[in-house]
């Protein structure tokens, strides 16, 4: 008889704490998903005169002009906080699945922390892009741009950038080799005519955007727009969170995407709406196609698979 109290006493705790999970994972959506909604002027009004979260208001400066967003994010920039620790890897917080055990999960599971792992490990052994690295990489990504603009009549952009971090998010080697490597990639923006060029940290207040790895704990600090669960933009400051970054979101890896796809994805798309584009602008057009670069993919890819680049209706900047 004790025995089958004790029994129901387990189960009936279980199920609470399954319910507890949900809801509170739940709530956190909802909330996210709700601050989308709001107006722009509501959103930005904590983040200051110029932030528009992901609204993107299609008035993005051009070239080595800074014009919009300057007025938003001089209160984060003394909290950088840049680290030289090296960070202990796999404990982020990932958006959970639903918990399924059969072995397809399970293989799943173990092929995605076997890919996450790896990335880490790799990121721990990074080491600084050598200028002949990075003239390459810039030379590609040039002459890229140069045809996509002859091809439009237009004149390559050149935007510049400054790297960022706030909070504990170790070393940013990778992050910056990531950065300039995904920005320049002839498969991204440059088809859209455009480049990237970082600036040294004294020229930061001149450049074009910010890009900002946080501390997961942080984001709400850049403006009540933005998740703990997610990356966002603001105004100018583009800011890729630190739990994603290391832990990518579990649906999406389970989608067939990588760790290091999935950072190139954040990339693209949150510097995409510095580039003038919005949230679900476009959506999937069909199941099995490549999610378009600027739908949601973190929270629903809708049977498309995932795609880190700006398919070609895509390539325009506001
Ligand atoms: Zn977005």
């Amino acid at each position: 008889m004790i025995r089958r109290i004790a029994v129901a006493v387990v189960a009936v705790a279980l199920i609470v704490c399954g319910i507890c999970s949900t809801a509170v994972s739940g709530r956190t959506l909802e909330q996210y998903r709700a601050a989308q909604s709001q107006p722009a002027t509501v959103r930005s009004a904590s983040a200051g005169a110029t932030a528009d979260g992901d609204d993107g208001n299609g008035s993005s400066s051009r070239g080595g002009s800074s014009s919009d967003g300057t007025a938003a994010d001089s209160e984060n920039t003394g909290d950088a906080a840049d680290s030289s620790d090296t960070k202990n890897g796999a404990d982020s917080s990932k958006t959970t699945a639903d918990g399924k055990t059969d072995g397809k999960s399970d293989a799943k599971t173990d092929t995605k922390d076997a890919d996450i792992a790896a990335t880490l490990a790799s990121d721990d052994k990074a080491k600084p892009l050598t200028d002949d690295e990075k003239n390459a990489i810039r030379s590609r990504a040039r002459a890229t741009a140069q045809e996509a603009a002859a091809n439009t009549g237009g004149a390559p952009l050149s935007y510049t950038y400054c790297l960022r971090t706030k909070g504990d998010v170790g070393n940013t080697t990778a992050f910056a080799n990531i950065v300039f490597s995904t920005l320049n990639d002839p498969k991204g923006w440059p088809r859209a005519g455009a480049t990237f060029e970082q600036v040294a940290d004294a020229d930061c207040g001149l450049a074009d955007m910010d890009i900002i790895l946080s501390q997961a704990q942080y984001m709400t600090s850049f403006s009540s727009y933005c998740s703990v669960e997610y990356s966002c933009r603001v105004g100018q400051e583009v800011i890729i969170n630190d739990d994603r970054w290391d832990g990518g979101v579990d649906a999406w890896l389970d989608a067939g995407g990588t760790l290091s796809r999935y950072r190139e994805m954040v990339i693209n798309h949150e510097v995409g709406h510095r580039l003038g584009h919005i949230d679900n602008e476009t959506t999937c057009a069909g199941a099995g196609q490549p999610a378009p670069l600027m739908q949601e993919q973190s929270m629903h890819l809708d049977g498309c698979v995932a795609n880190e680049w700006p398919l070609d209706h895509e390539l325009w900047i506001g």
